[in-house]
């Protein structure tokens, strides 16, 4: 990644196409707050046959063919979607980290480590490579993966799970999450999610057709609302889809409130689909899993990877635990979507997971510096910072500064000031309730987080 920011006249020669994308958003989004969300990600995306006038207008050919992602047409054709994902764009976290390297913006979006992963992990991909193990794996994995899962979920959360009938290694989360929803939830089912969300999860539940039910999780605690909850539950109500800690506010469930889910969860007969990738970024409170609470492995499966634990997000070596009779539905839906992930990443990842607990720690530490650091600046550069327990995210609020809507702010960040963060209202039902909330990481090296909060501290001032 280059830190380097270009002169604002560089910034503003190579800013057309962008700057009409998210002028677009700015422009839009205070009326698309109050209507509809889809516009808005239609507009979040910079294209789309519903714009406005005014925005094609501004277009050039030029503009439209640079913004490629989000395309009308190529070679003359319009593109082509089906309707179950016709209102999904780019991703926010593509969008904006084209956006980081056009502008040679510092980008603390979209959550990749600018750091490589451990070299005793990267050693025993090569040597796995080398030793020819490059052949199709067994579906759900090598059996010293699923053994090397299994150890890990026993020594973190106190559960004995069978690694050849409980554990499924996927292509990243990403894939464990769309293997379970598409293996166990049917067209019309209701599922409940916790906005915000992060964007796969609606994106898949779409595709599975299932009917989302929203919780708001609100500022400054994101504390589950337990009574929304429980009148939201009904009898096809089939599932909560969560994510703790949890993305993108850093929010750790507490016991109480896993405590209450799981009642909830019981008494109703719903499954719960529990992400905790971000399980070994605890720092606050210690990490629970949704499995481990009475009563709930049953109707639990729970979700996890290799790449934020061991900075190698680009691996995609992920896995769903769950019990037989839910691995199932799981195991049908990996064996038809990808069959087999990469067989050298897995006997690299059952090295991985063998680590010893030293090396958990240094991680947390490592990360407990860089918190402080971005935490820290962004206080001092005048946000207002929600408390983050878990996770490499941290969200604030950024109103102080006077822009109307997060979709601005961010637009204002990276084109003013160099420094790229991820607006939340893609992550809500009503984008209204994102507008003044922005997302930062702080998986970055140190001295790429130190000028990130400098240029914040330069450049931005209060209203
Ligand atoms: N999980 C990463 C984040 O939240 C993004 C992954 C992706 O780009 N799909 O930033």
């Amino acid at each position: 990644m280059n830190p380097s920011f270009p002169s604002l006249m560089q910034t503003q020669c190579t800013w057309s196409c962008h700057h009409e994308m998210l002028g677009a958003l700015r422009s839009k989004s205070s009326s698309l707050f109050a209507s509809s969300r889809h516009l808005l990600r239609q507009f979040a995306a910079g294209s789309g046959s519903r714009r406005p006038p005014s925005f094609a207008a501004m277009s050039t050919a030029a503009t439209e063919k640079e913004a490629s992602p989000n395309q009308k047409e190529s070679a003359g054709k319009p593109l082509q979607v089906a309707k179950r994902l016709e209102k999904f764009k780019t991703t926010i976290f593509t969008q904006m980290s084209m956006l980081a390297i056009k502008h040679g913006a510092i980008n603390l979006g979209q959550g990749f480590p600018n750091f490589d992963g451990p070299e005793f992990v990267k050693e025993a991909a090569i040597q796995a490579i080398r030793d020819g193990k490059n052949q199709y794996a067994r579906g759900y994995g090598i059996p010293d993966l699923n053994s090397a899962i299994a150890a890990r979920f026993k020594k973190d959360s106190g559960l004995v799970v069978d690694p050849e009938t409980e554990v499924t290694v996927t292509s990243g989360c990403t894939e464990a999450i769309a293997a379970t929803i598409l293996g166990l939830i049917n067209p019309g089912d209701e599922v409940i999610l916790f906005a915000p969300f992060y964007d796969s999860y609606e994106a898949t539940l779409s595709m599975a057709g299932a009917d989302i039910k929203c919780i708001t999780l609100r500022p400054p605690d994101f504390a589950v609302p337990i009574n929304e909850l429980r009148s939201a539950i009904s009898k096809k109500t089939r599932a909560i889809l969560m994510n703790t800690p949890h993305n993108p506010t850093g929010k750790m469930f507490t016991r109480e409130e896993l405590n209450e889910i799981a009642s909830l969860c019981i008494e109703n007969d719903v499954l719960v689909f529990s992400d905790e990738v971000y399980d070994k970024l605890a720092f606050e409170m210690d990490h629970i899993s949704m499995a481990s609470l009475p009563g709930m492995y049953d109707r639990t499966v729970t979700l996890n990877s290799l790449g934020k634990t061991f900075s190698l997000t680009g691996w995609k070596i992920g896995w769903a635990i769950a019990p037989p009779h839910l691995t199932w539905g799981v195991r049908q839906a990996h064996s038809f979507l990808t069959f087999a992930t990469n067989t050298p990443g897995q006997w690299a990842a059952a090295a991985a997971l063998r680590a010893p607990d030293s090396y958990y720690v240094e991680l947390r530490r490592d990360y407990a510096t860089k918190k402080q650091i971005l935490v820290e600046g962004l206080k001092e550069a005048g946000f207002k910072v929600f408390p983050s327990s878990g996770t490499y995210f941290v969200v604030v609020d950024h109103t102080p500064f006077g822009l109307e809507n997060d979709i601005a702010f961010c637009e204002f960040l990276i084109k003013e000031v160099g420094v790229v963060a991820i607006p939340t209202s893609v992550f809500y039902l009503n984008p209204e309730e994102g507008k003044n909330i922005v997302r930062f990481t702080f998986c970055k090296d140190e001295g790429t987080l130190r000028s990130a909060v400098e240029r914040m501290k330069a450049k931005l001032k209060r209203t």
